[in-house]
C-alpha cells in the first residue's frame, strides 16, 4: 500500500519535518542493506523516542501502510528492506546508553546505540558484553537483537539472545509492552523476550533493552597454528574442544583467505600453508 499524502503529513507532525523525508536521495539511501537488494521506500522517518514510534505504528495500523524498522542497514537477511514499500523507521536517534550498572552487571540501552561504542563504554568500567558480530563498528544493538547476531566470541560465550534479560517494544498496533526481567534469574511466565530476539522486526519495534554483562576477562592470549591440510586443522579444532578447552574465538582461514589477508596487511603469514601439502599429495 503506497503512503498517501495525508499519512505523510501526519508522520511529519509526529516526528517533526526535519526527521521525515521522501526525497529521492533519502529514499535511495535507505533502500539497501547488506544483501545489496534494492527496495525503494515511500518515506524515511527518524523518531526520537518510543512515544513517537508508538504514534507512527498506531497511524500505520489505522491508515494501512507498511513500516520496516532499521538500525544501520548492515543486516544480511533483507529484514530492513521496504519490500512492500511504505516507511523505513530508522532508530539511530534512539542512541543513549541509559545505565551501566557495575554492581548488578546489567545495562539499559536504547536500540540505536552502535555495538562497538557499547563495547568501549562497558569495558572502560571493567565489564564485558560478549556478542561481537564483525559489523560491531557500525551495526546497532537493536539490529543485533532483531537478528540475534553472533560473532567470533560465540564459541565461548554464546550469541546475543544469551545476553538479553528484558525488552521494551512497540507492537504493530502502537501498544507498548515490557518483557523479561532485570535480574539474572527470570523464570516466570512466557518468554516473550526470546520471541522478540531474532524476529527481524516482524513483531514490533524494540525501543529499550536490558542487557546482561560479565566481568571483563583479565587477559587475552592469541596464538596462530599453520596446517598443511585443512582436514587436520578441522580435527585439531574438535580435539581442542574435546579436551575441555573452550577458546574465546577460533577462526579458520583457507589458503585463498590467508593470501588475501597477507596481500592486504603484509604481516608475514605463510602463503604456502595448506597449498604445500596439496602439491605434495
Ligand atoms: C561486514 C559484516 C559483518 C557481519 N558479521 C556478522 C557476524 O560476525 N555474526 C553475525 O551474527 N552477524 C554478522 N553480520 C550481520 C549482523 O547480524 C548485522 O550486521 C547486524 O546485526 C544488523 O544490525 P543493524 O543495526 O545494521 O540492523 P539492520 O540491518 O538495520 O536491521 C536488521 C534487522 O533488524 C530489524 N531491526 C533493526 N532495529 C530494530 C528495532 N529497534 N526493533 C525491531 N527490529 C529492528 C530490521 O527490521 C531488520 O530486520 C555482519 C554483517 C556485515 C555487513
Amino acid at each position: 500500500m503506497t503512503l498517501s499524502e495525508n499519512s505523510f503529513k501526519k508522520l511529519q507532525k509526529i516526528v517533526g519535518k526535519p526527521h521525515c523525508s521522501r526525497s529521492k536521495a533519502d529514499r535511495v539511501c535507505y533502500a539497501y542493506d547488506a544483501t545489496a537488494q534494492v527496495f525503494l521506500p515511500d518515506a524515511v522517518v527518524f523518531p526520537k523516542d518510543r512515544h513517537e514510534i508508538a504514534a507512527i505504528l498506531f497511524l500505520a495500523n489505522k491508515e494501512n501502510f507498511f513500516v520496516t524498522p532499521r538500525g544501520s542497514g548492515s543486516g544480511m537477511t533483507g529484514g530492513a528492506l521496504a519490500v512492500n514499500g511504505g516507511v523505513i523507521l530508522v532508530t539511530t536517534r534512539l542512541n543513549r546508553i541509559l545505565e551501566i550498572n557495575r554492581n548488578r552487571f546489567i545495562s539499559h540501552v536504547e536500540p540505536g546505540v552502535v555495538t562497538g561504542r557499547f563495547h568501549q563504554e562497558v569495558e572502560k568500567r571493567g565489564l564485558f558484553y560478549p556478542p561481537d558480530p564483525a559489523s560491531s563498528e557500525f551495526s546497532t544493538l537493536g539490529g543485533n537483537l532483531a537478528e540475534c547476531a553472533g560473532g567470533p566470541r560465540a564459541v565461548k560465550y554464546g550469541v546475543t539472545r544469551d545476553y538479553v534479560l528484558g525488552l521494551e517494544a512497540v507492537l504493530p498496533t502502537g501498544e507498548m509492552i515490557k518483557t523479561g526481567v532485570q535480574t539474572t534469574k527470570g523464570v516466570v511466565g512466557y518468554d516473550l523476550t526470546r520471541l522478540l530476539v531474532g524476529s527481524e522486526g516482524t513483531l514490533g519495534v524494540i525501543t529499550r533493552m536490558t542487557l546482561r554483562l560479565l566481568p571483563l576477562p583479565e587477559t587475552i592470549r592469541t596464538m596462530t597454528a599453520v596446517f598443511d591440510q585443512m582436514e587436520v586443522a578441522a580435527e585439531t579444532v574438535s580435539e581442542i574442544i574435546r579436551r575441555g578447552i573452550i577458546p574465546r574465538t577460533m577462526e579458520y582461514m583457507d589458503n585463498a583467505s590467508l593470501r588475501c589477508v597477507e596481500d592486504y596487511l603484509g604481516i608475514g603469514l605463510p602463503r604456502e600453508a595448506e597449498k604445500s601439502e596439496a602439491k605434495r599429495s
